[in-house]
């Protein structure tokens, strides 16, 4: 009897040892460390994986993710923009469903959904390090220090758990040196969420020391479009405040002395710019070649700042190595939007046009994703939050509008995978002076409307003949078919994803600003 009992708790110990170990092993090798390093402005024509042909800048780290992991190639935003991007990626919604509509005057709503909240209730420890840009305190991390609103590239105040502090040197290292710091002293027995949000390469473009000159004063290849006269398309193109030509500012150009530089830091600076500062006074040009010393300035200094924020992926993909954490961490970068480099002759980001709608976004998960894969999916930043809940093993709440990119990682798209998007920007009147407009993108065609007043429009373009976008062929009976079923597809999506029709009123979207956290 005695010895029967023994046999059979024996047995039971076994059956339950061989139940509970692969379980919990599977659980725990199912729960990857996330790390997300998202650039503010990052054009992905200024990273070499994505192959730009003007060949701006080498990005030997950034492409290192797009080697070993995956690239996309149409990761498009619902709202090329600072804040509400951030809001997106943070609730997996539209704007008019997370309250965060434009810069000037939105404040994030905390206590809504966010995905750092569930991986945090998860037993994810979660940290986010740089820019933050969404008014109120973060909420849903463990551990939070942030640039106060848009911060600066050098000596940054920056705001710890909510404690005002002070640090010394270049943000972009800074920022760099807090996220491995604090992997270094995580609780090593849990999972990690790393936030490391760059300031860089974000207006006014401010260069690591050590970067000035990186370029030897190469004279940079020009896109086709730098003279562009906005023919062809209509009075918000034509209007915008945001050309190379006429919008930059001395200080864009740094054309007047940089005030946050200790004495050390300014000697360097200005052994730089000044000599070329004064040759550039003393050559007084003009007209086209004015343009062009400009749009070489932008980007030295534009492309100045990605060589820093490459270095510091390298250092975090280094740290993971070191601590042999590669393979089971998800490592993604990307940009809160696209940016103009030249193209139409602007800088900055707002428009439903290519350069800006598109932003870079490149995962690397070993265990999951297949390496060196190109993927050609319209996906978005709003797909990022469920992506991290899925991987993680967490049913993304119903309200979020996006969709897990981890099938996609593995290489199988699911078939009913969205085959249009819908966009919207609302911040005008503002700082350069884009249009209020929305539309709908396919792979060949985007329509758009710019629904205010003053600019009262629509526009089609064909992608497919006019990749450059320089032509709206809005009413031309060639495109009657295309169109219509365009305009059904707008109605379609704006219904599904629960858009105010018409927008909420103008006290709703800009509500009044409080004051800086
Ligand atoms: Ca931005």
């Amino acid at each position: 009897m005695n010895r029967r009992f023994l046999a059979r708790s024996l047995l039971f110990f076994l059956a339950l040892s061989t139940i509970s170990t692969p379980i919990w092993a599977a659980d725990k090798a199912a729960r990857p460390n996330i790390v997300l390093i998202f650039s503010d402005d990052h054009a992905w024509q200024a990273i070499s994986a994505y192959g730009e042909s003007r060949k701006l800048l080498q990005t030997p780290n950034i492409d290192r993710l797009a080697r070993e992991g995956v690239r996309f190639n149409r990761c498009l935003v619902p709202n090329s923009i600072c804040g509400p991007s951030r809001a997106t990626l943070l609730t997996g919604k539209y704007n008019h469903l997370n309250g965060f509509y434009n810069n000037t005057n939105s404040k994030f709503d905390g206590s809504q959904m966010t995905f750092p909240k569930l991986l945090g209730k998860a037993g994810y420890q979660t940290a986010i390090f740089g820019k933050w840009h969404l008014i109120s305190q973060p909420t849903g991390f463990d551990h939070w220090h942030i640039l106060p609103g848009q911060g600066v590239y050098y000596n940054p105040p920056m705001i710890r758990n909510g404690q005002r502090v002070k640090h010394e040197g270049y943000t972009t290292d800074i920022l760099t040196d807090l996220s491995v710091d604090w992997l270094k002293q995580r609780d090593k027995s849990k999972p990690f969420l790393l936030m490391l949000h760059h300031k860089a390469p974000h207006r006014e473009w401010e260069p690591a020391l050590r970067h000035l000159g990186h370029d030897k004063d190469r004279k940079y290849p020009e896109p086709d479009t730098l003279f562009d006269d906005y023919a062809g398309r209509g009075k918000a193109e034509r209007e915008q405040d945001m050309t190379i030509a006429k919008t930059m500012t001395l200080r864009d150009l740094k054309l007047v002395p940089l005030s946050q530089l200790n004495a050390e830091q300014r000697k360097v600076w200005d052994a730089y710019y000044e000599p070329r500062n004064q040759a550039f006074r003393k050559a007084n040009l003009k007209g086209k070649d004015l343009v062009r010393w400009k749009y070489n300035r932008y980007l030295h200094d534009y492309l100045g700042c990605i060589k820093a924020v490459d270095e510091s992926v390298g250092r975090v993909l280094n740290y993971l190595d070191d601590e042999k954490l590669a393979d089971n961490t998800l490592v993604v970068y990307s940009s809160d939007q696209g940016f103009y480099v030249g193209e139409h002759g602007w800088f900055d980001k707002r428009w439903i046009f290519e350069e800006s709608l598109r932003t870079p976004l490149l995962m690397r998960w070993p265990s999951t994703a297949k390496a060196g894969t190109v993927n050609k999916d319209i996906v978005s930043n709003l797909d990022i939050a469920e992506t991290f809940l899925d991987a993680a093993g967490i049913t993304p709440p119903a309200e979020m509008q996006g969709r897990s990119l981890v099938p996609l990682l593995k290489g199988q798209t699911p078939a009913d995978w969205r085959k249009s998007f819908y966009y919207h920007y609302y911040e005008h009147p503002a700082v350069h002076s884009v249009h209020r407009h929305y539309g709908v993108v396919t792979p060949r065609y985007k329509l758009v409307y710019f629904y205010e007043p003053d600019a009262d429009y629509w526009e089609l373009f064909d992608l497919q003949k006019d990749p450059q976008e320089m032509r709206s062929v809005y009413g031309q009976p060639e495109y009657a078919e295309a169109q219509k079923e365009l305009h059904a597809e707008l109605k379609r999506l704006r219904k599904e994803l629960k858009v105010p029709d018409p927008d909420p009123k103008e006290a709703d979207i800009k509500p009044r600003r409080p004051k800086q956290p």
